[in-house]
């Protein structure tokens, strides 16, 4: 029987390297998204050409009620979930000055809030399986801190934290509950990133080179698999080495 997997925001950047690996892995898919409906239906295909089974569930993971549907919709066509990345994520950069409330609510909703929802609805799921991984998406300045990012490491911070306490309270029935933290990787969120801060983080990178979506997919892979079973409460940087 295929395992099953929920990622969400996986349309494109790190959510979609993840899906298509745990697919490679063997796992059936629940391809979250919010807005690009073309490119969550041609990752479904993709998918399917794999030989296991992909579905995309529309839902904005900030809203509860839309993400207790991801996870009822996903239960109705697999009829279980084994594992859940939570992989959501946006960022809304600037200074503390100039930092308005709007964005430092809207980027703790979906981050924070939007984990909170998933792992409220799943952990039922899991625990009547008496088995379930689940992956939080973090971030390193969730362990260094950022200028211009107040909103998005404290964020980043809350969602390690989150981790390690749902890790405590239910790893007595058999659900793991990590955290990955990238460092600096290729998507259309660091693209926002001017040159000059491009050069200023790959000094610190002791790999010397950013890190692309699917280094993060493996270290996922290898969490959503039985090989990290005697693993949980932790935070695993894929950072080429700049947090140390
Ligand atoms: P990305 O390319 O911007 O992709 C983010 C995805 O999240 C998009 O598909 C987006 O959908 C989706 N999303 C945003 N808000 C959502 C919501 N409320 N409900 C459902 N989906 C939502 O970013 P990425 O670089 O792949 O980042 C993925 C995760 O890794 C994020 O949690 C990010 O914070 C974390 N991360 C990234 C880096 C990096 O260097 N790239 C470093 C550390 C951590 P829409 O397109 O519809 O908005």
């Amino acid at each position: 029987m295929n395992k099953v997997a929920i990622v969400t925001g996986a349309a494109k950047g790190i959510g979609r390297a993840i899906a298509l690996r745990l697919a490679e892995d063997g796992m059936n898919i629940a391809i979250n998204y919010r807005s690009n409906d073309v490119e969550a239906n041609n990752l479904v295909d993709e998918i399917n050409k794999l030989g296991v089974r992909a579905i995309a569930i529309k839902a904005d993971i900030s809203d509860f009620a839309q993400a207790e549907g991801l996870i009822k919709d996903t239960l109705k066509v697999f009829g279980r979930i084994d594992v859940i990345v939570n992989n959501a994520g946006v960022t809304k950069d600037s200074l503390l000055l100039r930092m308005t409330e709007e964005s430092f609510d809207s980027v703790i909703e979906i981050n924070l809030k939007g984990t909170f929802n998933c792992i409220k609805h799943v952990t039922p799921v899991m625990l009547k399986q008496k088995k379930g991984k689940i992956i939080n998406i973090s971030s390193v300045v969730g362990i260094t801190g950022n200028a211009g990012q107040v909103n998005y490491s404290a964020s980043k911070a809350g969602v390690i934290a989150m981790t390690k306490s749902l890790a405590k309270e239910v790893g007595s029935r058999g659900i793991c509950v990590n955290a990955v933290a990238p460092g600096f990787i290729k998507t259309d969120m660091t693209a926002k990133l001017s040159l000059k801060a491009v050069e200023e983080l790959s000094k610190a990178i002791a790999l010397k080179r950013l890190g692309l979506p699917e280094d993060v997919a493996k270290a996922v892979s290898f969490l959503a698999s039985d090989d990290s079973d005697y693993i949980t409460g932790q935070v695993l940087c894929v950072d080429g080495g700049m947090v140390m």
